[in-house]
């Protein structure tokens, strides 16, 4: 699964779900789970499913085939919102079945008791089609030909009981063989190619899939549309991007890529992609969790596969990699080899996530995606900071508490973690010791030592003792430098976004691989534990900013760094800001520290720093209150440091200009609009009316047009989007316009977005885009709707709720999220409020007492 976050200026595309404390009752041990008691073991499934699409209800018959381990009276599988019709055990009716909703099972009473040994259990049933994202969904989308009507299924985690009974845990891997009844003139896809297709009377035909690999079950997918397909064989393998009818010529960049993935991922991986086929697959929509990595059936919200050559801009090309890339890194990470259980959720997404930026640089060095990983690095470290942070390997009891674990922790930090420890080995024997262990556990299942053991077997360094420190201790080591005898000394800490909150903390330390460079030395790495002295003047801490560590300089030496900015290395650059801002909005450091190494990049510097810079600045001013003086005089003052670096870039792009050069132009052109540069908005404006000049520059118009909208102009926008019959042209508009800066119209966009105009699944982004560009107005847009029940997904809401309350600073944001949470979310799942919570109050004390020393800094330069 892809967390909506992506790389670059704009931060959030849709959401992150917040980090979230592990509830204190629980324990990570196995008996406490809610797992199923052994009673038969599946071997294979054998489904058949007839959705009517049309009535949103499906049938279902599954044959399961398994042993059981000791004779039984009973079997209990996983089932949830089913109606099981007809079961019986080796031909034999079962005397009765009694479902248990909250635990999503089904228990089996059999009519005599079943000898161990091969069982045969067969289950005829029926169930809804939802109109969600989750479990089997319908999802509808305006086409050139009229209204159309897809089926799929999304499953991670626990969501397939909801389209099959089965035994739903990851580790009970199955063979599956698929075979779906679908309209005639539609296709159907699953996780295996087709074997054979027969004609069905009343206008469908049976369509049954080859036999799968042992699998598990929140892999499978099924499919069927009005769709179309590319593809090529790469190294024996079928490689297909399926695509709504009508999307070719924006199917092919993903074609292009998958392809040149699939070969570069046989060859890093050492075992090669054990599928037939491999199919991408572009929703005509958003769906729960951005993308999914069902094995060989990839299922991507639209804006994630196709990239449309006329209309797409730079960022969404990486971004189309990226996502590709993470997904299909799972094919191995995840499908072929999957983790035991959810607590090591991480082995999954944070190496998927590090994958993906590692396969960038592969194939595309050019777009500096290690450098833009910084941004990963930072989303993960911001969350760590927080009250209600987790270890990366967390108990994972109940079903919700499995959806909550695809946090940035698991995500940000795991790939944090996974980046300093390839780092601290090397790439080439990383990459051995991944290739071992992907040998050696091939179609089973693992825990996280698995992996690090192979590693440290190769490497020769105590990797098992740095990955326990930073997986099982939560939080954000802050490692403090003092000026020693004759350099400096370092010692560990832990930084808090709240360091009120350490009160009584046991003190923790870590072993962190860590880069220091003395001054015209070269870096030179020790293994901190504890503290230890860095000979040398001035030296630069975690140079090369891969330790997943902030450093808090004494003012002299943060002084000293400044001068020297523009001689430091990109990542350097970029993790200077960055520390100096978290240190700056916690009360550690001045926060005039991030203007000051800020002020000081050169204009020529990496169009990813200085994308990170303008992404800094928007973030500082979003935290003053709408109108007041003190932002009117940041806006100024933000204006003057860019205007070095607008005049280098420049307004028109030039030939054979880097990619990210162009990414740089749009993001300074809309911040300068945001901060009030009149030119940049009337120019906006003329390039918009006009449907002018290149992608990049068409995008950017639009995003500043909707977000200076007046009444007018939204309403303009709105007739736009609802006229076209191009789902993702609809999406960018909606989009666009969720950014809208005037509070009331922000208002009247989260009615839109709680509505039926918006395109499938977009609700929860655009909600989050509201809250962002206007905390309080969209929480009051939002707040008379919560009683009823929202478009959303219900457990995704609470995270989408949550996250549109914490972008507030106002302390009665606290006691609304905190009666929505009681009111809605049960108490074993409520972290996304205390996340919620704690950034309320944190952005209360930026506002207190951070900004005044930005004001001061503004006023004085
Ligand atoms: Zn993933």
């Amino acid at each position: 699964m892809q967390l909506f976050r992506v790389l670059g200026a704009c931060a959030l595309l849709g959401f992150a779900s917040p980090a979230v404390a592990a509830p204190k009752a629980a324990k990570p041990s196995a008996d406490v789970r809610q797992v199923l008691p052994v009673t038969l073991v599946p071997a294979h499934y054998d489904l058949h499913l007839m959705p009517d699409a049309e009535h949103l209800t499906f049938k279902g018959e599954i044959t399961v085939t398994g042993d059981a381990p000791k004779p039984t009276t009973r079997i209990v599988l996983n089932a949830k919102g089913l109606t099981l019709d007809a079961v019986t055990l080796d031909g034999v009716k079962a005397a009765g079945v009694t479902l248990e909703p909250k635990l999503g099972r089904a228990v089996i009473r059999l009519a005599k008791p079943a000898a161990a040994g091969p069982h045969r259990l067969a289950i005829a049933y029926h169930g809804p089609i939802t109109t969600g994202t989750l479990g089997l969904f319908a999802m509808d989308y305006d086409s050139p030909a009229g209204k159309r009507r897809t089926l799929a299924t999304n499953l991670e985690p626990t969501f397939a009981r909801q389209v099959f009974p089965g035994w739903d845990e990851p580790a009970l891997k199955a063979t599956m063989t698929l075979t779906a009844d679908v309209p005639a003139d539609q296709q159907a896809y699953g996780n295996m190619p087709a074997a054979a297709t027969t004609p069905l009377p009343g206008g469908l035909k049976r369509v049954r899939f080859a036999q799968s690999p042992r699998m598990s079950t929140y892999l499978f997918f099924f499919g069927s549309g009005d769709y179309e397909r590319i593809h090529q064989q790469v190294d024996g393998v079928d490689v297909g991007i399926v695509f709504k009818r009508g999307d070719m010529a924006k199917a092919q960049y993903a074609l292009s890529q998958a392809s040149a993935l699939l070969h570069y991922y046989n060859g890093y991986f050492g075992v090669p992609y054990p599928l037939p086929k491999l199919d991408l697959i572009a929703a005509p929509g958003q769906i729960e969790g951005g993308s999914m990595e069902n094995w060989g059936a990839i299922f991507y919200s639209q804006d994630h596969l196709l990239f449309d050559p006329k209309a797409s801009t730079e960022r969404e090309r990486q971004e189309v990699f990226l996502v590709v890339s993470h997904e299909m890194a799972h094919q191995w990470f995840g499908d072929l080899v999957t983790m035991a259980w959810w607590d090591n959720l991480w082995l999954n997404e944070g190496f998927a996530r590090w994958m993906q930026t590692h396969a960038a640089d592969a194939l595309h060095p050019e777009w500096k995606t290690g450098l833009q990983a910084a941004n990963i690095f930072e989303d993960g470290k911001r969350t760590d900071a927080q009250t209600a942070t987790h270890p990366v390997l967390q108990p994972v009891v109940t079903a919700e508490q499995a959806l909550q674990a695809f946090d940035s922790i698991t995500y940000d930090k795991g790939a944090s973690v996974i980046t300093m420890l390839e780092d601290y080995v090397g790439a080439d024997r990383f990459r051995d010791g991944v290739r071992r262990y992907m040998k050696a556990h091939a179609f089973h299942n693992t825990v996280d030592s698995d992996l690090w053991s192979e590693v440290q077997a190769v490497a020769g360094k105590p990797v098992l003792q740095v990955e326990r420190d930073f997986t099982r201790q939560a939080g954000v080591p802050l490692i403090k430098v003092a000026a020693g005898k004759d350099g400096v000394e370092l010692t560990e800490g832990r930084f808090a976004e709240d360091p009120a909150s350490l009160k009584g903390v046991p003190p923790q330390t870590w072993h962190i691989p860590l880069m220091v460079a003395a001054r015209r030395a070269a870096p030179q790495r020790i293994l901190l534990a504890g503290s230890a002295a860095v000979p040398g003047g001035a030296p630069l801490i975690n140079a090369g900013g891969l330790a997943y560590a902030r450093v808090a300089y004494p003012p002299a030496l943060a002084g000293a760094l400044a001068e020297r900015m523009g001689e430091l290395s990109a990542m350097d650059q970029i993790n200077l800001m960055n520390d100096a801002w978290a240190l700056g909005e916690s009360g550690y450091a001045p926060a005039s520290n991030a203007l000051a190494f800020l002020s000081r990049l050169p204009p020529e510097a990496e169009p990813v720093v200085w994308l990170r810079a303008v992404a800094l600045l928007t973030d500082i001013d979003s935290n003053y209150p709408t109108g007041s003086p003190a932002r009117a005089a940041f806006r100024a003052g933000a204006l003057k440091l860019l205007d070095r670096v607008s005049g280098y870039v420049g307004a028109a792009p030039r030939p054979d200009e880097a990619g990210n050069v162009a990414s740089l132009r749009a993001s300074l052109w809309t911040a300068r609009a945001r901060f009030g540069d009149a030119e940049a908005v009337a120019r906006a404006r003329r390039i918009f009316a006009a449907n002018e000049g290149s992608a990049a520059d068409r995008r950017a118009a639009l995003v500043i047009v909707a977000q200076t909208a007046d009444a007018a102009t939204f309403d303009a926008l709105l007739a736009r989007a609802k006229a076209t019959q191009d789902p993702q042209e609809k999406a960018r508009i909606f989009s666009a316009l969720a950014r809208v800066d005037d509070p009331a119209l922000s208002a009247r966009l989260v009615e839109l977005a709680l509505g039926p105009d918006v395109p499938a699944g977009a609700a929860p982004g655009l909600l989050f885009t509201a809250g962002i560009a206007n905390p309080d107005a969209a929480w009051a847009a939002l707040k008379p709707h919560l009683a009823g029940k929202l478009p959303i997904d219900e457990e995704e809401a609470w995270i989408v709720v949550s996250g549109v309350a914490a972008n507030s600073a106002d302390p009665q944001r606290i006691a609304d999220i905190e009666a929505y949470g009681a009111a809605h979310i049960p108490p074993d799942a409520r972290r996304p409020i205390e996340s919620a919570v704690g950034s309320i109050k944190l952005n209360g004390r930026v506002r207190r007492d951070a900004l005044p020393d930005i004001d001061r800094w503004i006023a004085s330069h």
